[in-house]
């Protein structure tokens, strides 16, 4: 935590959406009120916006959130060229807010998240967080198949060793310090949910209640699931390959022993002839190839890591007092 005092921050919030033509109006009407009432209660300050980015809409979106932002300049849109996904177009979001503002929370078009829960994010921030995640309070309104696979997810992702929160989906508070940091990664495979509680920083958990969606149909399909579900194991974590590698060491050494064992029957003259060769030559492949194939996983995940040329650090604060000359 910081010791300096912070001041009333200008909050930009982001807002993903795709294809949300249903919902937008509404949302930018209960958004820009709750703004508006945190502006009055003097917990952020004034410039505060609502960043809308539009992620490639095939529908109205981009028609009516040109329409919402000619009326009042609270609202802004950032237009993207094609459809890149939700963590795509949240990165955008941010990169472009950051400029302006002091914090930024990203938030879903579909009001499933409590907005109310803003007010928490701030208490964090103004406590001196540079990250408050978000997290569900359950899964109520969750189909059986989204919750059983939800749980399974998090689980597996637990057990591959990332630092994923349980039940935290990019509602988020990130103050301009951390966002700077983020834009330090310059990997295209993207999960900022595991990403963002690598990065260090003091932060802070909100729990807020999930509400049905507003309107409109849910915007990630069971592909696009997957592909975030794959990422997220994929771009987090080498360890798959290297539980390749264990497999091939454990082969390998059974493959040995199988080896030691046709060789003693051979000698006792207990085998079939032609037995033996055969068992120790497919044994010896078998284990040579998977042990190998281990060893080069090892060295393919240590490129993969540096190919993403992640910041092996992160300042957050430096005391630098240069030393005081004697004028004489
Ligand atoms: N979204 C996006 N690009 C996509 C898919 C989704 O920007 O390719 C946005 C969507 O408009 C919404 C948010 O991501 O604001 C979350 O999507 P959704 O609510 O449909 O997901 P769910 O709540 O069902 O997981
Ligand atoms: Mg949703």
């Amino acid at each position: 935590m910081t010791d300096t005092k912070r001041e009333i921050p200008i909050l930009y919030l982001v807002v993903p959406c795709y294809n949300e033509e249903e919902v937008v109006e509404k949302s930018a009407a209960v958004m820009g009120e709750k703004e508006a009432r945190l502006e009055r209660e003097g917990k952020i300050a004034p410039g505060s916006k609502v960043m809308f980015v539009n992620d490639g809409s095939k529908d109205d979106t981009l028609r009516l959130l040109h329409e919402i932002a000619a009326k009042d300049k609270r609202f802004a849109v950032v237009n993207l060229a094609g459809n890149y996904g939700h963590q795509s177009a949240i990165l955008a979001g941010m990169m472009t807010a950051r400029a302006h503002a002091d914090v930024v929370v990203t938030i879903d078009a579909d009001l499933q998240q409590d907005i109310e829960a803003l007010d928490l994010f701030l208490e964090s921030y103004m406590a001196g967080c540079e990250v408050v995640y978000g997290v569900r309070n359950d899964r109520r309104s969750d189909g059986m198949f989204k919750k059983a696979t939800a749980t399974a997810y998090y689980n597996l992702m637990h057990l591959l060793g990332s630092r994923v929160m349980t039940n935290h989906a990019d509602y988020r508070l990130m103050s301009k310090k951390a966002l700077d940091a983020l834009s330090e990664y310059q990997e295209t495979n993207l999960f900022l949910r595991g990403l963002i509680p690598t990065m260090g920083f003091s932060s802070d958990v909100v729990y807020f209640d999930v509400k049905a969606r507003e309107a409109g149909q849910s915007k990630y399909t069971l592909s696009k699931m997957l592909t975030l579900a794959l990422d997220g194991i994929t771009s987090m974590s080498v360890r798959p390959l290297r539980l390749i590698g264990g497999l091939g060491f454990f082969v390998f050494f059974f493959s040995m022993i199988m080896c030691v064992i046709s060789l003693v029957d051979w000698v006792r003259g207990n085998n079939v002839p032609g037995y033996t060769t055969t068992m120790i030559v497919s044994l010896l492949i078998g284990g040579i190839t998977l042990l190998s194939l281990g060893i080069i996983g090892e060295y393919i995940g240590k490129i993969y890591l540096e190919t993403k040329h992640r910041p092996r650090y992160i300042i957050d604060t430096l005391v630098w007092r240069g030393e005081d000359k004697e004028e004489q």
